[in-house]
């Protein structure tokens, strides 16, 4: 490091370094003029500091500006050496109780739901903690950067203001203590002078627009020609333009102009260039003409190098300032009285207004350093914030014209700052009475939509581009106002009053511009050709719907601005429509003597519109009326008279109209922006302020009105009202027209209309139209989602609307409608309808889209009848509607309802003649329902004396009138009632006609007048139903069963993947459990089972029979037929890694016969146990490859799989698979014909022939290697040669295996060689045999490891599919050799066997401490045949085998007590020694055992079958070793001595006693995920507080977490991109190169999303492992609940990690959802 600054140093002017801070404030404390002094000072340094060469060097200039220019102004300010002057100031200061703390990017932020006065009031982590709210119910979310912790601010909390931390000052505050009575005078003079000073100069530089001329005060004379080519951002060009361009202009590197753009994202701009005036220019032209094509061009501007440099000085001023302030309360108000001095030039002058009206003009790193210091100065000083408010109100209008011609993001525009006044409750009424600010947002916001049409509506038509993004900018005005509305008064002034008022006003002005836009009128004929637009206007809608209520609300506060308010809303409503009938001859309608004059219009053929904001406003106001009863306590200084109830009526029946119209498809030609407008209209988004508020209107006029000249107006708008007015016309209609649609189209006319009566009766829950309160009707809507099925927290919020401050106040009620089921492994906790709730179902609740109403009716019915209960569904019980509502009962008793009536069921009981519809009559049944219901209601209510007005039953017993003289309503139910085609229903006919007679029960109790004879036919008819029911009951439960099968078959077969793994897992036992009892079946004897060596126990040869999933062909495995083979799945791995550091560097030369013991890349080998013909298989393969090229050249579509690297998904399950093993029987039978058991030779002497043939072969293998020597000295050489007794070495074993087999153990070994080592597929490579030994022991290891993590007994009910991958695996590797050249295989076997016993070829071998024994021993035991087939001394197989193992297993033992050192070197006792051993050695026994056991089939004993404790006999003796391993050394001495001398002579293991070196130790522990906290919060702090690794401090957009080994990542971003085999790929991707060997598990912090990676194109995400309360997870951070750790839900992510599944979940999940291919993965 010293050598490489040491020239920089060097490089700096001297006279910098010689500086004296001291000295030079000594100079301006005496001097006159001190702003001259000051500014020569910096014009003459800070050009020599800043801005020295192309690149900006921030250490070296930050350590001059300090020593040179901000040292002396400290000194001049503390008036002494500042390192005791701001310590003193600091002790003198009385603290803010403020916190303050301004927010990083990503950083955790707080809010209370219950005691936070908005949303928008937060805490950081660190006050939170500290505060009463982590006990109340909190939302957490993660900032966006910008804002500052609340704690400390008393209005902004209901309770709990302050955290621990902070309340700690509140005791000390003095009501409006001046902070500046802490300071002397001399401080406070010299503060001010160079404040004052230092402030000008920053905004005025700041400020400065000329390119290459300075101020005059800071001009210097010789002026090197050395310029900057700036580059500025703006969020027009794209990255990858900005790249291209600069890459042509500058001549840069890619990766050079990676890093400029990402600097001019992130500040705003970067110089690009550094050189004399033309050069720069050069570069400019070029930036712009490249970019100028589309879009407007790159801003570049040309500056002189020394204007940048006081520029970049000027910031530093900035950020000093702050921290300067920091050290004194009375600092920050001298700095807040410097900012807002007016200047000389009077309004608007003072340096804070000069840097907000500049804002726009300024870069991005600029804005953000000064709103820094605004929010650490003027926002934490109390009297300060309140000045600063006034000038950000007065400078409103200008900084909103500016933003809007700005194109950055509002985060960084210094508008995002109303928020932190607006918010604030006194601040904002002080701004509304004082600055007018209401009518100010207001009024801006219209001065921006200028585009209006003809009547003075918005209009959006035809927006330009440009248009179309100011719409957009223009909205944040309307947050703006909510702020401002969002905390209501308490107390009114008059002031306040008239304010508001006048702001009420500017406000109807702008709903007046809304009313009646965006009007349509129906197209017939021709389909409409251009879809007009909608999205707009209702994007203003939904913007201003939270404002809208929030009026409301204001107005509910004060009777006296209600009336005032009522009065302009009508007022303008009648500006609106008041000439309604302009022009129209009024038309005159009557139907049972009733009649009603209204104009003539129709729907389907003038113009409507869908936004009426200003009638919805009234009617919102007319509830307040009735609510606040205003409208009894004042009527007179109401406007009642001037209500015209028809006018009231008149545009929202026309919407409602609209939409039955719509639905009935008489608007099919308007496309589908009508239907988007009629989905958003109903839309829980909206309905509040549009259809809800439509429907109350509608209420309102109603009950102002005659109910059947209002039922006449509805039919005649409906355009029905000749079919109800003309007796007999429906007959002649459905007669005369025959085209079924228009018949079609009026029933469905029909079926709205009543529907909209239902409503209009029966929606009461608004408090103001019921008396019902708040709570009633959030119950009443959960009731409703309920109903239709159960639901999770997250989905029922979203089916409430929320009120401003996302509350939809569910969680008060909740408990009392509904019952929770908590969730299980998967899926989501759930809220379940209490059973009692049921009785208060509506059908017809209004906010049913039509598909949830059949479904809740479904529901419902289905419910009924699992209770056995009559499937009936009654209106529900109302409450009674508030008095000025209080008439719209009497629509339902009226003359015109009641012929509707009647003539509906008219139409039923001659249901042939009429066109008439089933839905129809349900909703006047249900209508005669609720008619009954309220007449009942009206009884059980009424008092002494009273007389009960409502006499429906009267009105529906008498029968129809002349002309007609049609039956009585009752009568035509009875007959109704036995009619066949209305079975479904008949239930609720017979509830009807209970309840009738149940009221005149009531009636006759009270009055004398017996209708006896109707009731005796009732109850007859009802016990004949009754056995009928009985029957048709049981016949529906039949019906159900059958039903229910039905589904759960359907099921299976959708599910079928997922059913066949569930199926595997189920059948797994059983499967497992069978063929033990086949394995044990044969031999029952008692004797020991041995799984090797020449005492093996011997296992009759059983036949194998499987079938293909192909050609469903069953054959036999056998050594000479055809193969069959298992679909598997290669992986490298480092699951079992001990050291992630590691992977292989050159693949090409590196050595993989000897396993290191760290395991650090394995290769693994899978199987989803699915079987086929080798040729099968091939032709599947071969087609899918063909498909894919195909596919690719027209497409050029990702798949899941990877065809190229001979990837496929197996036929049966589409399990990701990339080769195929083939079947084998065990191959050591096929070996081991010469078997002789007696006389076997003892280790010793064992080892003693072997080294003699190795010594043989390596003779004659050096002799071959000799290339000159002739054949005939060759052969003279072999005669000298002394080969044992019975060594063969010319003989050559002839492959027994059928051609098939032998090309499919070719096809898996050189698949196994070409993943383990990621190299190009060489069938003839040395490594293959090692890599197939090497992925059977690896992949056994592994197996083991889940089994005791899992506990589980290691030969228990293993899943099938994984024991016949084991036992396919392991018997192919056994069998490999015989595809193998069989020297190679010699030449394998004499180096791993040197590594125990040495020999003097080999010297260069690994020591036994880097050495995997199980590694080790399988490739020993494996390669041993290529030996012993040349040996004819009549050495076994077998017995090879057991010494093998003996030989390994010792040197095991060895390597577990060199290990563990604390054993060694403590002297324990025996015990303490022979633990350490046992324990170390059991993992090797598991999985010998489990080797042996694929290898030899010979079943395992039963008691290892069981978990239990631990195995250690069992395995011995399975094994064939003795109890005590000592016994192993003692048995064969003479040459255990020798052995384990050589063993611990190694220099290396000397090294490691020294303690020079590291060695793994036994056991090994098995890798876990990492630890998780609980709370997920704190995740995101310590993501917030992580910055990208790459560009200098930097916060990370995407900072992932690595869940394998725990590292960071800045994921997602170019800044850490880097190359990996010639791809630029991500942070995420490149990291599980080195951690995962291609695989990786991340968990995305900000997102809360877990990433599965596999290798650079396969990737999906996955629930992540934290839920919130309701047992919901919340990917994207949505919702922001309290998340915390789902222990049993990361252990499952761990899990399908130490199973090597993720690569197979990533293909499930890929296959399930095809978005996943196309998604880049390679750059997360
Ligand atoms: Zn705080
Ligand atoms: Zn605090
Ligand atoms: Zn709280
Ligand atoms: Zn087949
Ligand atoms: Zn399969
Ligand atoms: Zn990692
Ligand atoms: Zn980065």
């Amino acid at each position: 490091m010293a050598s490489e600054l040491e020239p920089e140093v060097q490089a700096i002017d001297r006279s910098l370094l010689e500086c004296s801070a001291e000295e030079i404030a000594g100079k301006w404390l005496q001097a006159t003029d001190l702003t001259r002094e000051v500014y020569q000072h910096l014009a003459h340094y800070v050009p020599k500091i800043y801005c020295r060469g192309p690149n900006p060097f921030p250490q070296k200039e930050d350590m001059l500006a300090q020593h040179v220019l901000l040292g002396p102004m400290e000194w001049y300010l503390c008036g002494e050496d500042p390192a005791f002057g701001f310590p003193k100031l600091e002790q003198a200061n009385k603290p803010s109780h403020l916190c303050g703390r301004v927010f990083k990017v990503g950083e955790p932020t707080y809010s209370c739901r219950d005691c936070a006065v908005d949303p928008t009031c937060v805490l950081c982590m660190e006050c939170f903690l500290g505060s009463i709210h982590r006990d109340h119910r909190y939302r957490m979310t993660t900032s966006g950067g910008g804002g500052f912790c609340d704690c400390g601010d008393t209005e902004a909390w209901k309770e709990g203001p302050y955290c621990q931390k902070h309340e700690l000052n509140t005791s000390e505050i003095e009501e409006e203590e001046d902070p500046l009575v802490h300071l002397s005078e001399d401080v406070i003079a010299r503060t001010y002078n160079i404040f004052a000073i230092m402030f000008r100069y920053a905004v005025e530089i700041l400020t400065w627009e000329k390119e290459s001329e300075l101020p005059a005060d800071l001009e210097i004379i010789e002026k090197r020609d050395t310029y900057y080519c700036m580059l500025f951002n703006d969020e027009v060009h794209t990255y990858e333009q900005v790249i291209y361009t600069l890459q042509k202009a500058v001549n840069c590197t890619q990766k050079e102009a990676i890093g400029f753009a990402t600097t001019v994202d992130r500040d705003g701009r970067r110089s690009v260039r550094y050189g004399d005036f033309q050069y720069c220019e050069q570069a400019k032209s070029v930036i712009v003409r490249n970019t100028s094509r589309q879009t407007k061009p790159l801003k570049v501007q040309v500056m002189h190098s020394s204007i940048v440099a006081h520029q970049n000085f000027g910031l530093k001023l900035l950020s000093w300032l702050g921290s300067i302030i920091g050290y004194s309360d009375g600092l920050r108000r001298i700095l807040c009285q410097v900012g807002l001095q007016e200047g000389p030039d009077g309004e608007n002058s003072s340096l804070v207004d000069r840097l907000m009206l500049n804002d726009s003009k300024l870069w991005k790193g600029a804005r953000s350093v000064y709103h820094q210091l605004f929010m650490s100065s003027l926002l934490m000083d109390l009297k300060y914030k309140k000045l600063f408010a006034v000038r950000f109100a007065k400078n409103y209008q200008q900084l909103q014209r500016d933003f809007m011609e700005d194109d950055h993001e509002r985060a960084v525009s210094v508008t995002a700052l109303s928020v932190q006044f607006f918010t604030a409750p006194t601040l904002a009424r002080m701004l509304i009475t004082e600055e007018n600010l209401m009518t100010i947002i207001i009024k801006t916001f219209m001065d921006h939509l200028r585009h209006r049409d003809a009547q003075g509506r918005f209009q959006f038509e035809r927006y330009t581009a440009l248009q179309a993004f100011k719409f957009r900018r223009v909205q944040s005005l309307i947050l703006d106002l909510k702020y401002v509305l969002i905390s209501k008064p308490t107390e009114w002034s008059d002031d306040l009053r008239e304010k508001f008022l006048e702001g009420f006003d500017a406000f109807l002005e702008l709903l007046k511009c809304m009313q009646g836009m965006d009007p349509i009128t129906r197209q017939v004929g021709q389909h409409i050709e251009m879809e007009p637009e909608w999205e707009a206007a209702f994007t203003l809608q939904m913007k201003l719907t939270h404002v809208i209520s929030m009026m409301q609300d204001w107005c509910a506060l004060d009777e006296k601005v209600l009336i005032e308010a009522y009065k302009k809303c009508l007022a303008v409503l009648m500006q609106c429509h008041g000439g309604f009938t302009d022009g129209e001859q009024p038309i005159t309608l009557s139907i049972c003597g009733h009649s009603v004059e209204t104009i003539r219009y129709c729907v389907s053929q003038e113009k409507v519109s869908i936004h009426l904001p200003v009638s919805r406003l009234l009617a919102g106001l007319h509830v307040l009326l009735s609510k606040s009863e205003v409208a009894y306590k004042f009527p007179e200084l109401l406007p009642l008279s001037e209500l015209s109830p028809p006018m009231l009526i008149e545009h929202p029946l026309r919407c409602l109209v609209l939409c039955a119209q719509v639905h009935a498809g008489m608007w099919r030609r308007n496309g589908f922006s009508l239907v988007n407008q009629i989905y958003y209209y109903h839309n829980v988004k909206c309905r509040r302020e549009m259809f809800d508020k439509d429907i109350i209107m509608l209420q309102t006029g109603v009950s102002m009105m005659d109910p059947n000249h209002f039922l006449m107006i509805m039919l005649s708008r409906f355009e029905l009202y000749q079919i109800f007015s003309t007796p007999d016309y429906g007959k002649r209609f459905s007669s005369e027209i025959t085209h079924k649609d228009v018949v079609q189209q009026n029933n469905t006319l029909i079926e709205e209309m009543l529907y909209l009566i239902i409503m209009l009766v029966g929606e009461r829950f608004s408090p103001g139209v019921g008396q019902v309160n708040a709570t009633d009707e959030i119950k009443r809507e959960i009731i409703h989602q309920l109903s239709i099925k159960p639901m999770a927290h997250s989905e029922l919020v979203k089916s409430l609307p929320e009120d401003e401050n996302k509350e939809t106040g569910m969680e008060s009620v909740i408990e009392a409608v509904a019952h929770f089921k908590k969730p299980g492994l998967t899926g989501r906790g759930m809220y379940e309808l209490k059973p009692e709730c049921a009785k208060e179902f509506n059908l017809y609740f209004y906010h049913f889209s039509r598909a949830e109403q059949s479904k809740a009716e479904e529901a419902q019915r289905k419910l009924k009848r699992q209770n056995r209960e009559d499937t009936a569904l009654p209106p529900p019980v109302l409450p009674p509607f508030c008095p000025l509502f209080a008439s719209l009962v009497n629509i339902l008793q009226s003359d015109v309802m009641l012929c509707i009536m009647r003539t509906v069921l008219q139409w039923a009981v001659e249901h042939n003649g009429y066109a008439w519809s089933e839905s129809m009559l349900q909703r006047v049944l249900h209508l005669i329902g609720m008619a009954l219901q309220e007449e009942k209601q009206h009884l059980d209510n009424v008092t002494e004396e009273h007389v009960v007005t409502f006499t429906f039953t009267q009105k529906i017993s008498k029968p129809g009138e002349a002309p007609n003289n049609s039956p009585s309503i009752l009568a035509m139910l009875e007959t109704l009632q036995s009619a066949p085609y209305l079975d479904v229903h008949k239930d609720m006919i017979r509830w009807i006609l209970k309840t009738f007679n149940a009221i005149k029960k009531i009636r006759e109790s009270s009055s004398t007048s017996p209708v006896a004879e109707t009731e005796g036919t009732i109850m007859e008819e009802s016990s004949r139903d009754k056995d009928k029911a009985e029957r048709k009951r049981k016949a529906e439960i039949a019906r159900l069963r059958r039903e229910k099968i039905m589904a759960q078959m359907s099921e299976m077969q959708r599910h079928f993947i997922d059913e066949n793994k569930e199926l595997f897992q189920q059948t797994l036992e059983l499967d497992a459990s069978t063929s033990a009892v086949l394995d044990n079946s044969p031999m029952v004897s008692d004797t020991a089972l041995t799984a090797l060596g020449p005492a093996q126990t011997q296992v009759p040869e059983q036949r194998q029979f499987v079938t293909c999933i192909l050609c469903q062909e069953e054959q036999e495995v056998k050594v000479e037929s055809k193969a069959m083979v298992l679909a598997a799945f290669v992986q490298r791995s480092t699951v079992l890694s001990k050291n992630r550091s590691k992977f292989i560097q050159d693949p090409e030369k590196y050595d993989p016969l000897f396993m290191h013991p760290d395991l650090s890349c394995g290769t693994h080998t899978g199987s989803c146990g699915h079987i086929m013909h080798a040729h099968c298989w091939q032709r599947y393969f071969d087609s899918v490859q063909a498909k894919e090229q195909r596919r690719q050249q027209r497409l050029r579509l990702h798949t899941s799989y990877d065809v190229e690297n001979g990837e496929f998904l197996c036929p049966l399950c589409e399990c990701l698979s990339n080769t195929v093993i083939p079947l084998l029987l065990p191959p050591r039978n096929i070996f081991n014909s010469r078997l002789n058991i007696s006389d076997q030779p003892k280790l010793t002497q064992w080892i003693r022939t072997i080294s003699q043939q190795i010594k043989a072969l390596q003779v004659l293998r050096k002799e071959e290697s000799i290339p000159n020597t002739a054949s005939s000295k060759n052969s003279e050489n072999m005669d000298e040669l002394q080969l044992p007794e019975g060594f063969r070495p010319d003989f050559h074993p002839k492959n027994p295996y059928s051609e098939s087999i032998k090309e499919m153990l070719t096809t898996f070994g050189t698949a196994t060689y070409k993943v383990g080592l990621k190299v190009h597929p060489n069938e003839e490579d040395p490594r293959v045999p090692i890599m197939c030994w090497g992925s059977c022991a690896y992949t056994i290891q592994s197996i083991e490891r889940i089994l005791s993590d899992e506990d589980k007994p290691l030969f228990g009910p293993l899943p099938c599919r994984l024991d016949d991958c084991l036992r396919s695996l392991t018997r192919f590797a056994a069998a490999h050799w015989t595809v193998a050249s069989l020297s190679v295989v010699q030449g394998h076997f004499c180096k791993l066997f040197a590594s125990l016993v040495p020999d003097d070829k080999h010297g260069d071998l690994p020591c036994i401490l880097d050495i995997d024994m199980f590694h080790l021993l399988v490739g020993l035991v494996l390669a041993f045949p290529a030996l012993q087939c040349q040996d004819f001394s009549g050495i076994s197989l077998g017995t090879g085998d057991l010494h093998i193992f003996h030989l390994v297993t010792m040197a095991h033992i060895i390597q577990i007590l060199l290990t563990s050192c604390t054993a060694l070197k403590e002297t324990p006792s025996g015990w303490h020694l022979w633990r350490n051993v046992r324990n170390g050695i059991m993992p090797f026994l598991k999985c010998s055992a489990l080797f042996f056991h694929y290898l030899n089939g010979v079943p395992s004993p039963p008691e290892i079958q069981v978990s239990g404790t631990s195995h250690f006999e069992h395995l011995c003796n399975y094994l064939s070793l003795p109890n005590n391993l000592i016994c192993l050394f003692q048995e064969n001495n003479e040459i255990t001595k020798l052995l384990i001398e050589s063993w611990c002579h190694n220099i290396e293991v000397k090294r490691y006693l020294e303690g020079e070196r590291d060695a793994i130790s036994y056991p090994r522990e098995s890798n876990k995920l990492i630890d998780l906290p609980e709370d997920y919060s704190s995740l995101i702090n310590q993501a917030s507080n992580f910055s990208c690794p790459k560009s200098g401090g930097d916060k990370s957009r995407a900072p992932t977490l690595c869940l394998v080994c725990g590292t960071l990542l800045c994921s997602q971003s170019y800044c850490c991109q880097t190359e990996l085999e010639g791809e630029d790929v991500g942070a995420c991707t490149a990291h599980t190169y080195s951690c995962g060997s291609g695989v990786g598990i991340f968990l995305r912090v900000r997102e809360c999303q877990v990433l599965f990676l596999a290798g650079k194109t396969k990737g999906c995400f996955y629930s992540p492992p934290y839920l919130d309360d309701y047992g919901e997870t919340d990917q994207g951070l949505r919702r922001g609940n309290p998340l915390h750790l789902c222990k049993e839900r990361f252990k499952k992510i761990q899990k399908l990690w130490h199973q090597h599944s993720i690569t197979e979940e990533i293909g499930h999940a890929q296959e399930a959802n095809q978005t996943l291919v196309g998604i880049d993965w390679q750059h997360l």
